[in-house]
């Protein structure tokens, strides 16, 4: 009872349990939608892992993927008496079976209520995005440099493409004609800072303003300096929303509510991957994962008395946003916002105008009385 199994290594335990009722449970709103969160069976994982590539990128390491069920599982067990709504998307690079990966996604969430995303391929036509989005459940859109082509590098390979070679404009009409969600993870070593992510996002608006493009992690805007550097340029852009999944930074949290507003960020978890435990630490432009679990990058461990206090990096992410709330004094509208309203303001205008047939409660329906 005192520590549930969560997924891979992590698990849920009275220190976490502690936190959520001292920093959480009085303030995070009844209903949340967690709008960046990756699930798919790992039978649809093609290539083979090996431990030199575990050990030279973290995040194959921290992040293996759950199945639907057990995504579910560390869903209810992280938000306890709260009504979640996830939109998910499988793990966007060329070593999945993409097409398995999407139909599976697409399905899990039917059943629970929850929405899909689709990871694309920039070399696929129009006509199949088409395709996706008219699938019951499918909202929008993920996708990402590593679909560009396979590379062994996996991060790195194509880290410094533009973002109009992995999302090409022959999609992007598609998307801005469907309003569309497009989970955007900018690429470049130098994050959303960099002149070609802001040219390319500007032009993005200005061709596709009905496209409901959703920046992703802050523009992996981690620390105050890529913060100011990244959104204050793009922050009064009325029709650009940005997610706040894997930040935890709470001056990155009050810069970003500062100068965009609470009704343009919405809530995401990065999970699985926040699901570890630990705390992160910022210096200038850098910053370091602290983590109790021997992870191969886990070369520089803090004591055992501190990691003994460490939480879930979720929770710690939660905090960094109340903090932030706090100090901007902002009340429970956009605490709500955040959370909630804002997620589902975009999915009820883009399922408004699906195909009839595609709404996911006719779907359900449907497959109840089929099977
Ligand atoms: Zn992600």
């Amino acid at each position: 009872m005192d520590e549930i199994p969560l997924h891979h290594v992590y698990t849920y335990n009275a220190v976490d349990r502690a936190f959520w009722r001292e920093h959480l449970e009085d303030w995070l709103p009844r209903r949340i939608v967690d709008a960046h969160f990756h699930f798919i069976d790992p039978c649809y994982q093609i290539e083979t892992i090996t431990e030199e590539m575990r050990r030279q990128y973290w995040v194959l390491e921290t992040n293996l993927m759950p199945t639907a069920e057990v995504a579910e599982h560390c869903v209810r067990t992280t938000f306890p008496g709260r009504e979640v709504q996830v939109l998910a998307f499988g793990f966007p690079t060329l070593g999945w079976d993409i097409e398995a990966s999407n139909e599976y996604v697409r399905r899990e969430c039917l059943r629970r209520g929850w929405r899909a995303m689709a990871l694309t391929r920039p070399t696929w036509v129009a006509e199949q995005v088409a395709w996706l989005l008219d699938q019951p459940g499918v909202i929008g859109i993920k996708p990402f440099y590593s679909m560009i082509g396979y590379s062994r590098q996996l991060r790195e390979g194509h880290l410094e493409a533009d973002i109009l070679d992995f999302l090409p404009h022959h999609q992007l009409e598609v998307i801005n004609e469907r309003r569309a969600w497009v989970v955007l993870h900018v690429p470049k070593a130098d994050r959303l800072g960099h002149p070609s992510n802001q040219r390319q996002i500007r032009e993005i608006r200005r061709l596709y303003p009905d496209a409901r493009l959703v920046i992703a992690h802050l523009g992996r805007c981690y620390t105050r300096p890529h913060a100011e550097e990244g959104l204050l340029p793009l922050a009064d852009d009325p029709g650009l929303y940005f997610d706040n999944s894997a930040v935890i930074n709470p001056d990155v949290h009050e810069l970003a509510l500062r100068a965009i507003g609470p009704e343009r960020i919405v809530y995401g978890s990065d999970n699985p991957v926040f699901y570890m435990r630990g705390r992160r630490q910022w210096r200038g432009r850098t910053y370091i994962n602290r983590t109790s679990h021997p992870f191969h990058f886990n070369t520089e461990r803090e004591p055992p008395e501190v990691e003994a206090r460490y939480t879930l990096y979720m929770y710690e992410a939660l905090r960094g946003i109340k903090t932030a709330c706090e100090r901007l004094g902002l009340g429970r509208d956009a605490v709500e916002a955040i959370f909630h309203g804002n997620a589902e303001r975009i999915v009820a205008d883009i399922e408004s105008r699906k195909p009839a047939a595609a709404s996911p409660v006719h779907a359900i329906a449907h497959s109840t009385e089929a099977g």
